[in-house]
């Protein structure tokens, strides 16, 4: 027999299969992970397949050394999978293949912990023979012995508590053949709770309904009878709308069915209440994976998921690759947010890893979100899948009231503090009243934007609609698409104000405002400084739950999957400054961020008003965030998009060039730029080509590291699906550390 092994070894000269010898008498299929011999030293492998005969002559081929596990760590259907992301990503089938496994499996950095236990191996009669055998006074020995003829396994640790050292009589016990001492595997997985069915909770009619919607799927699925399109579903549900019972109640069929789910959930939501449900419904069958597990601990839960004991897996983006054998379905919440796209190489997109997954496993998907994202709910337009709404809260609980302070008129009042008399009269109200509020910037990244304090306006590139970004470091205005820089004007160009400056209050200064206008008030701070620590994140909610300040203020870390049922007041102090951000997704996340953040007021009890200052308040991402439309927005924003040629009708790839010096990543761009352009007219895919331009990155070194990009607007076309394939193979890393990696569609363009 002989094996078709990839090396674990990440060079591209070596991503093609060896063929080994598999020993007589080792039992191997296709998914295990091998040691094998490698030149003159030793590698891990996995083995992609078995054939009974080898192109390989006899005396050349090498044996397998041995198996690293005792089952295969890649179940078939995830070995087809790596394929698969082998050739959409153009990266090694090992890169592939490690996504598969956690990290610390890999040369064994990771080892199962054990423990000695003991069983009894003589049968019950021979036992009693014995325990009849032994002298009276031999007290511990028989307290042991009738402990031990229950003829179960018990850990050494529990024996400690009913005889005192044990060891020796243990040992003189094993001697006699009466038990055998062994060891046994412990697990390090976190939590156990008792599973509770939680079928107490009587479902709304609209939950009712798209839940059975969610079953026939399911039942289809078993049956095997389902055309791909018919099994992905896009949730729409406004925010306390119940979709988390509904995902509860779709797991549950699927674990009646014998079947596993994966529900994926942004990392934040992780830390909040959503895995606490599922815990606390699904007991030892869930498995939550999440960041701050220790290796041990996320290699055990691996296990108990490859073992099939956890059939409920949570998890952030990583964990579409979960172990699991008889999927049931893909929950993928909050499936908007931008971290289900992956940073690192090969940055695949969660969603359509999931999507792939649902199709090959026949499973349900179930995209959900208050705020889809234009791509997603263009694709359930298309019919590509089936559209749920949930359009009501649950117990006809009223949506927060939102006012829109417009900070233009403000301004023109004389009132120059960054809160408006709108928001200072509502904090005073909600202080008096011993209630909470929640300040929040939508900012995320590293630049801002100019806008004008008079009318509203934001500085946008002549050619791309797009804000453009102030760089401190030359004190420019740069556009991120196309790389015109411009200096920022003394005067607005639409209404001549002096009154323009670039936009960039930070949290500091909005507690420091607070403190200012409401001396006692009590504030935490919530963002990236003040989380830097591990359970910061986790210390400064429990502080605010246990109301030791009035006010928590943050950035949108704090918008997400939090309950505080004391807050009765959520101030968005400048929504423009995620409307401004220099990306072409900025109106979508603003909208996102407002909706979300809206949804934090008002969750219990105490009825909640929202106010968000803006300079902008005719922007349909605002307005259409104060009626929590989202038909609304989607319209609006599509159009724009299609318009102006934005994903998805287009799509912008990029190469980022990294160097030790500015030059140097400067020269390196402009050179696959040039190359670019050549190899467009040679394959005559020019037309498909609507815009490169090599320029310094919106961020232009960090660490020392400078950086320089290539930017490139395709027309969604199988045509530049081809080109962006062969593009993204001159990705390279040479001896002085130049570095070039090839994004498509990126996250964030930094
Ligand atoms: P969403 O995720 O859609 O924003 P949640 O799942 O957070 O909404 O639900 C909001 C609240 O409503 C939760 O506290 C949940 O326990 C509760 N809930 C959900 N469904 C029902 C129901 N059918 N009856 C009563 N309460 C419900
Ligand atoms: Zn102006
Ligand atoms: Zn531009």
């Amino acid at each position: 027999m002989y094996a078709k092994v990839i090396v674990d070894i990440n060079a591209s000269a070596l991503d093609k299969v060896f063929d080994y010898r598999v020993p007589d008498g080792m039992e191997l299929s296709e998914g295990w992970r091998v040691r094998i011999p490698f030149g003159s030293r030793t590698a891990e492998g996995y083995i992609l397949s078995l054939s009974e005969n080898t192109a390989v002559e006899e005396d050349k081929i090498r044996d397998i050394l041995e198996p690293l596990e005792d089952y295969p760590a890649i179940l078939p259907h995830l070995l087809d999978l790596a394929g698969e992301i082998c050739s959409r990503f153009h990266c090694t089938m090992s890169v592939a293949l490690r996504l598969m496994i956690p990290a610390q499996m890999r040369g064994g950095r990771v080892r199962i912990k054990t423990e000695p236990a003991v069983r009894c191996i003589l049968s019950p009669e021979a036992m009693l023979q014995y325990q009849a055998g032994i002298s009276k006074r031999a007290a511990r020995k028989r307290v042991l012995l009738s402990f031990l003829s229950d003829r179960e396994d018990h850990p050494v640790r529990d024996i400690r508590a009913i005889v005192r050292d044990p060891m020796p009589l243990l040992s003189e016990l094993q001697r006699d053949g009466v038990i055998e001492i062994y060891q046994r595997e412990i697990s390090r997985a976190p939590t156990v709770y008792p599973d509770r069915p939680g079928d107490e909770i009587v479902l709304t009619a609209e939950q009712e309904e798209v839940l059975s919607e969610l079953l026939d799927a399911l039942a289809q699925c078993a049956s095997g009878k389902q055309k791909p399109a018919h099994r992905c579903f896009l949730l729409h549900g406004v925010t306390g709308s119940g979709k988390t019972e509904v995902y509860m109640r779709l797991a549950r069929a699927c674990l009646r069915q014998g079947k596993s789910v994966i529900v994926l959930v942004p990392e934040i939501a992780l830390t909040a209440q959503m895995v606490n449900w599922f815990e606390g419904r699904f007991g030892s069958l869930a498995a939550v994976l999440h960041s701050r597990l220790s290796a041990g601990e996320r290699y055990d839960e691996w296990r108990r998921i490859r073992r099939g004991e956890a059939r409920v897996v949570i998890g952030a983006r990583s964990a579409v690759f979960a172990p699991v054998e008889h999927l049931g379905a893909i929950i993928v919440d909050e499936e908007h947010e931008p971290s289900f796209f992956s940073e690192s190489f090969p940055q695949y997109d969660a969603r359509d890893i999931a999507l792939s997954r649902a199709r090959n496993e026949n499973a349900v998907l179930v995209l959900g979100s208050a705020t889809p994202s234009i791509y997603s709910f263009a694709m359930a337009r298309k019919g590509e899948y089936i559209l749920l709404e949930l359009p009501h809260r649950v117990n006809g609980r009223a949506l927060p009231s939102v006012t829109i302070a417009d900070m233009r008129k403000e301004l023109a009042l004389g009132n120059r503090s960054i809160f408006s008399s709108v928001l200072q009269d509502q904090l005073n109200r909600t202080f008096r009243a011993g209630q909470q509020a929640i300040l929040f910037l939508n900012r995320r990244g590293y630049s801002s934007s100019v806008t004008c304090r008079s009318c509203g306006a934001s500085l946008k590139c002549p050619h791309c609609d797009v804000s453009m970004a102030y760089h401190k470091t030359d004190g420019m205005l740069h556009c991120h698409y196309c790389g015109t820089v411009v200096p920022v004007p003394a005067r607005c160009p639409n209404c001549s104000s002096p009154s323009i400056r670039s936009v960039g209050i930070g949290t500091q200064k909005v507690e420091e405002e607070i403190h200012r206008l409401f001396p006692a008030v009590k504030t935490l701070r919530m963002d990236f400084d003040t989380t830097r620590t591990q359970n910061a994140h986790q210390e400064i909610i429990n502080a605010f739950r246990a109301r030791q300040a009035q006010v928590l203020i943050g950035t949108q870390m704090i918008a997400k999957g939090l309950d505080f049922p004391q807050v009765s007041l959520v101030g968005a102090v400048l929504a423009d400054l995620s409307l401004t951000m220099p990306d072409y997704r900025a109106a979508e996340r603003t909208f996102q961020l407002l909706v979300r953040v809206a949804g934090r007021a008002g969750r219990a009890q105490v009825p909640g008003s929202v106010v968000i200052q803006t300079y902008q308040p005719d922007h349909y991402a605002i307005a259409s965030s104060v009626t929590q439309n989202y038909r609304q927005f989607f319209e609006n924003e599509f159009a724009r998009r299609r318009r102006q040629l934005y994903p998805p009708f287009t799509v912008i790839a990029r190469f980022l060039v990294e160097a030790g010096d500015l030059q140097t990543a400067k020269d390196t761009a402009g050179a696959i730029e040039e190359k670019t352009k050549v190899f467009f007219e040679e394959k005559k895919y020019s037309r498909r080509l609507l815009f490169i331009r090599s320029d310094e990155a919106p961020i232009a070194y960090i660490e020392n590291r400078f950086r320089a990009q290539v930017l490139m607007k395709l027309l969604n076309h199988p045509d530049s699906e081809q080109a962006i394939a062969e593009l993204s193979e001159w990705t390279f890393r040479d001896e002085k550390g130049t570095r070039v990696c090839f994004e498509v569609n990126p996250a964030s363009l930094a």
